[in-house]
C-alpha cells in the first residue's frame, strides 16, 4: 500500500489525469486511530466542478453509445481487479475510517458485490415490449442513460457507498463526477486508478474533492442530470430540496435511529451476539447500527446481564491490529459531541448502566460501548442519531408498544425483531414503519439486488439506490409504437 504523509496533496482525477485544484485551501486527512495526518486533502471550487463536468459531459457523448456488453465487460475485469485487491483497499478503509481491518476487508466485499449486479447490465437494462397492442400495432421499451451524473458520499463507507452510485451509473451508459468524503478521501482515489486499468475511458469516472463549495458546485451545475447522496439528515434535505429546484433527479439517503426490539420468547445468545456487533461494530458509525434497543419485561434482565458483560469484554483500539473489534469515531469533534451527549442523557434522567465512553488508547478518537436504561421518547439521547457507541434500551410489556416506540422516531432506515414466533414476526413487519428490516438478525443491510430502502426522514426522492431502483434512477425510456401494415401479405 501506498506511504502517505501530512504533505502529500491530493488532486482531483479529471479526464483520466490527476490535476491539482484551483485552491489553497486544504484540510487534513486524519488516522482517526492515531491522529497522526495522511494527507491533506483541496477544498476544491466550482471551477474544478465545471472543468470535470465539461469533461464528462464530453466523454458521455462516446460512453453513452458503447455497447452494452462492452461496457458490461470493463465491470467484470475491474470485478476482478478489485476482488485482487481486496485486503489492500481494506486496509485504506481501516487506515482513513477505523473500523477493524475485519470489517474493513468485509465493506470491501459489499462494494465489488455492487460491481457484480452493474455487470448484469445487458439484462437489467432490457426493455419490455407488447407485439399487438391494436391491429398491427406493437410497442416497446428502450432504456437509455441519464447523461453526467454527480455522487456525493459520506466518512463511515469510503468503498461500499461510493459504489452504490458510480458502477451502476457507469454500466448504463452514464458519466460520473464524485465528490467523496473529506475525511475518506483515500479509497476512492484508488477505486478509480483501479477501474482505469480494467479499461475505463478517460473522463467518464472524475473525482473532484473537498467539501460545501464542490456539492454546491454539483447542485449548481445545469450539466449534471442527477444526484446520489448519502449523509445526514440536515445535509440530505438540503442536497434534495437545491437539487430539485435545479430540476436533476435526487436519491438522498440520510441519516437512521434504529430500534432493535427483543421478545421474551428470543434466542438471549443470538440475539447477544447480533446487537453487539449491531451497536459497538464500525464504532456505531452504520447507517444501519442498532441505536435503540426495546426489550420486552419477561427477557430483559437476563438479556442485559449477558449484554453487558458482551460489551464489556470487546476490544478496543487501532483497527489494524489483531482481535480488536472497536475501532475510534472518525474525529475529535465527534469523539467531544459523543461525551456530550452521555452528559446530557445523565442530565434527562438515563440511567447509565455501561459507561466505558473514554476507554481506548489515549492517541486516537476512541469512545468505548456505553450503555443507558431508562431512556424514554422524550429525551434527546432518543430523538437524535449519536452515530456512536452508545445505546439506549427501553423496556416495553408488550410488542405493540415495541412497535409504537419505533414508530416515533422521525428516521426509519432499518429496524430488527429476535423472535421464535412467526405471528409476533408478521405483526412487526405489517406495523413497523422502517424500510429494511431484520428478523433474527443484527445489521439488515440488503445485498446489491435489492433496494437500499430507508422511510421517513432517512431518505429523501422516490427511487433508491441498489437494485432495480438503481437502474431506473440511472435510465431514462423511450416508448416506441409502431404499425407495420401487415395488408399486403393477406
Ligand atoms: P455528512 O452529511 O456530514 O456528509 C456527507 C457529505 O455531504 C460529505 O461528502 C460532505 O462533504 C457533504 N456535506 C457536509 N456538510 C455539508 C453542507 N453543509 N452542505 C453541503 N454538503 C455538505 O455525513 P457524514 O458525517 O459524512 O456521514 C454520516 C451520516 O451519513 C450519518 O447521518 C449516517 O446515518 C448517514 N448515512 C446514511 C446512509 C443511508 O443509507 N441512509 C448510509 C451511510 C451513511
Amino acid at each position: 500500500m501506498e506511504k502517505f504523509n501530512k504533505n502529500l496533496k491530493l488532486k482531483n482525477f479529471i479526464d483520466g489525469e490527476w490535476v491539482e485544484a484551483d485552491t489553497t485551501e486544504y484540510e487534513p486527512v486524519y488516522n482517526p486511530a492515531t491522529g497522526e495526518v495522511l494527507a491533506q486533502v483541496p477544498h476544491s471550487t466550482k471551477d474544478d466542478v465545471e472543468k470535470a463536468v465539461k469533461v464528462a459531459k464530453k466523454a458521455f457523448k462516446t460512453w453513452s453509445k458503447v455497447s452494452v456488453p462492452k461496457r458490461a465487460k470493463i465491470l467484470f475485469k475491474y470485478q476482478q481487479l478489485l476482488v485482487e485487491h481486496q485486503e489492500e483497499l481494506g486496509k485504506l478503509v481501516t487506515l482513513e475510517n477505523g473500523k477493524s481491518l475485519k470489517e474493513g476487508i468485509a465493506e470491501v466485499g459489499r462494494g465489488i458485490e455492487n460491481v457484480e449486479y452493474a455487470a448484469g447490465v445487458p439484462s437489467l437494462m432490457m426493455g419490455d415490449s407488447l407485439s399487438t397492442i391494436a391491429t398491427d400495432v406493437e410497442a416497446a421499451n428502450y432504456r437509455y442513460p441519464i447523461g453526467v451524473v454527480g455522487g456525493i458520499t459520506p466518512f463511515n463507507f469510503p468503498m461500499m457507498v461510493p459504489c452504490w452510485m458510480f458502477p451502476m451509473a457507469i454500466a448504463t451508459g452514464n458519466t460520473f463526477v464524485l465528490k467523496p468524503s473529506e475525511k475518506t478521501p483515500l479509497t476512492s482515489r484508488r477505486l478509480v486508478e483501479l477501474f482505469m486499468e480494467a479499461g475505463l475511458p478517460a473522463g467518464v469516472l472524475n473525482i473532484v474533492n473537498g467539501a460545501v463549495d464542490v456539492v454546491n458546485g454539483l447542485l449548481e451545475n445545469s450539466g449534471i442530470k442527477a444526484i446520489s447522496f448519502v449523509g445526514s439528515e440536515k445535509v440530505g434535505e438540503y442536497v434534495y430540496k437545491k437539487g430539485s429546484e435545479n430540476l436533476k433527479r435526487v436519491q438522498a439517503l440520510t441519516g437512521a435511529k434504529n430500534h432493535t426490539i427483543v421478545l421474551d420468547d428470543a434466542d438471549i445468545d443470538a440475539a447477544v451476539k447480533g446487537i453487539i456487533s449491531s451497536s459497538f461494530g464500525s464504532a456505531g458509525e452504520r447507517c444501519m447500527a442498532t441505536s435503540v434497543l426495546v426489550l420486552q419485561n419477561g427477557i430483559a434482565d437476563k438479556f442485559m446481564a449477558k449484554f453487558i458483560q458482551a460489551a464489556k469484554d470487546i476490544k478496543i483500539g487501532n483497527g489494524l491490529d489483531k482481535d480488536v473489534f472497536l475501532g475510534p469515531v472518525i474525529r475529535d469533534g465527534n469523539k467531544q459531541r459523543t461525551l456530550n451527549y452521555v452528559k446530557k442523557g445523565l442530565e434527562e434522567g438515563a440511567r447509565l448502566v455501561l459507561d466505558e465512553s473514554e476507554q481506548g488508547p489515549k492517541e486516537g478518537y476512541f469512545v468505548g460501548p456505553t450503555i443507558f436504561e431508562d431512556v424514554t421518547t422524550d429525551m434527546q439521547i432518543w430523538k437524535d442519531e449519536m452515530f456512536a457507541p452508545v445505546l439506549s434500551v427501553i423496556r416495553v410489556d408488550t410488542l405493540p408498544e415495541a412497535v409504537a416506540t419505533a414508530n416515533a422516531s422521525e428516521l426509519a432506515n432499518g429496524a430488527c425483531i429476535f423472535t421464535d414466533s412467526a405471528s409476533s414476526v408478521r405483526y412487526f413487519r405489517e406495523n413497523i414503519d422502517a424500510g429494511m428490516l431484520g428478523i433474527n438478525l443484527g445489521v439488515p443491510a440488503p445485498i446489491a439486488v435489492f433496494p437500499f430502502s430507508g422511510w421517513k426522514n432517512s431518505f429523501f426522492g422516490t427511487l433508491h439506490v441498489n437494485g432495480k431502483d438503481g437502474v431506473d434512477f440511472y435510465t431514462h425510456k423511450k416508448v416506441v409504437t409502431a404499425r407495420y401494415d401487415q395488408k399486403r401479405f393477406k
